[in-house]
């Protein structure tokens, strides 16, 4: 008789915890398929074209995933398709220099104030003592690649395409017409490289630097696998699939303060001011945004704006945080 109570007692509190469970994720799947379902006739912006073949990339694709930092996956809309991680990027590579370098580093070779500027800004080269100022501008972004320790271009790729496969727990392959289309038409981080050496804030040869740099930006990712690198921020540095740890989770938040000052270049104080997540944008059409502990909300459509981050993507994310409640400083409304 007593066992009977106690199995059935088992049976309820095991029956709770999966209606719990189960609650949650209907929860996270109808959140997402909400946000999907809201912004994916949005029609404003457009592709970048300063890399041309950017500008072919069809507008009309629009992805939106929540990775859990359990791994698990909540998506709706394109999972599959290939767009170049650009710099989205960036982030990665800053935590590969404070992997191997320390957060030290980061702070005192390239910097990590907010410009408030443009993200290819050489105004701010002139502006700040730091020049390179942060790592998630184009300036900070190629001075971090510069700072990865490698004995030759070979193996400064190496490391860095290492980096970026074991955040997104998959082998990641370089998309090489974006990489001809972007290289082809550097000129302007060529300057920045250039600028950089001149000042003594660029730590390797600038034309090698400037084409790890560019291959990292071409780096193709689908929306599933810019999920599973913001989980890999979300779990504290450990990928949550691959279970391989890329990052000291001690140096987690300073990366996640960075993407939280800086994410979004220009439109930083915006963004935090309307979402509350530490977020980085690429010209590719990806967003990865954190929610620290917890979870990432991806998201992938390339029409643009004026500042360079994807606009049915900042509005999803922005929703999808509101709906949750899961702002850094208390729960932001969803628009
Ligand atoms: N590769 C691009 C560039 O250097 C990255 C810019 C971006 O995504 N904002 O211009």
């Amino acid at each position: 008789m007593m066992t009977k109570v106690l199995v059935a007692g088992l049976a309820l509190v095991l029956a709770a915890a999966q209606a719990v469970g189960k609650s949650q994720q209907t929860d996270y799947q109808a959140v997402v398929d909400a946000a999907y379902a809201q912004f994916k006739d949005v029609d404003e912006g457009a592709n970048a074209d300063y890399i041309p073949i950017l500008a072919t990339v069809p507008s009309d694709m629009f992805g939106v995933v929540i990775v859990t930092r359990q791994g698990e996956v909540f998506s709706a809309g394109e999972m599959d398709y290939e767009f170049s991680i650009q710099s989205v990027s960036k982030p990665f590579t800053a935590s590969l220099v404070m992997a191997q370098q320390g957060p030290a580093a980061v702070r005192t070779k390239i910097g990590v104030e907010p410009t408030g500027l443009p993200f290819n800004s050489k105004m701010a080269l002139e502006l700040y003592s730091a020049r390179s100022v942060n790592p998630l501008v184009n300036a900070g972004a190629i001075a971090a690649v510069s700072l990865v320790e490698a004995d030759s271009e070979a193996n400064r790729w190496e490391q860095i395409h290492g980096n970026l496969s074991a955040y997104a727990g998959r082998e990641l392959s370089v998309l090489e017409e974006v990489y001809t289309s972007e290289y082809e038409e550097s000129w302007s981080n060529r300057a920045i490289a250039n600028l950089l050496y001149n000042y003594g804030r660029l730590y390797s040869d600038p034309e090698e630097t400037l084409r790890v740099y560019t291959r990292q930006c071409s780096t193709g990712i689908n929306t599933l696998d810019l999920g599973m690198m913001g989980a890999t921020l979300a779990n504290q540095g450990v990928n949550p699939v691959t279970g391989k740890r890329v990052l000291d989770a001690a140096h987690v938040p300073e990366l996640l303060a960075i993407m939280a000052t800086a994410g979004f270049y220009d439109e930083s104080g915006e963004w935090m001011y309307s979402a509350g997540l530490p977020a980085k944008t690429g010209v590719g059409g990806g967003i990865v945004a954190v929610v620290p502990g917890r979870f990432a909300i991806a998201t992938f459509s390339p029409p643009l704006n004026e500042a360079g981050n994807s606009i049915r993507g900042m509005r999803a994310i922005r929703h999808i945080a509101g709906e949750l409640g899961v702002g850094l400083y208390g729960a932001n409304p969803s628009e």
